[in-house]
C-alpha cells in the first residue's frame, strides 16, 4: 500500500465514523417536527401507541422502520 492508498483508506474510515456517529445520535436523540402534534405519526397520520410517544417517537413503527431503512440504503 503506498502512502495515496493509504490517505484515501484513511479517508474512507473517517467517513464511515462520521456516519455511524451521525446514526446514532438520530436513534438517541428525541424526536421532533413543526407538524407533529403529540400523538400521531407524522408520517401517515395513523396513531402512535404510547409506549412509542413515552419513548420519544414521532412515527408509527412501519414508517419507522421505512425511514430506517432509507437512511440505511443512503449509507451504504
Ligand atoms: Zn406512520
Amino acid at each position: 500500500m503506498d502512502e495515496r492508498e493509504f490517505e484515501q483508506a484513511a479517508r474512507n474510515t473517517e467517513q464511515i465514523n462520521a456516519a455511524g456517529l451521525e446514526r446514532v445520535r438520530q436513534l438517541l436523540e428525541p424526536e421532533s417536527h413543526p407538524d407533529f402534534d403529540g400523538k400521531h405519526c407524522i408520517d401517515c397520520y395513523n396513531q402512535i401507541p404510547k409506549e412509542r410517544l413515552q419513548a420519544g417517537r414521532i412515527r408509527c413503527t412501519d414508517c419507522q422502520s421505512l425511514l430506517e431503512e432509507l437512511r440505511r440504503r443512503r449509507l451504504a
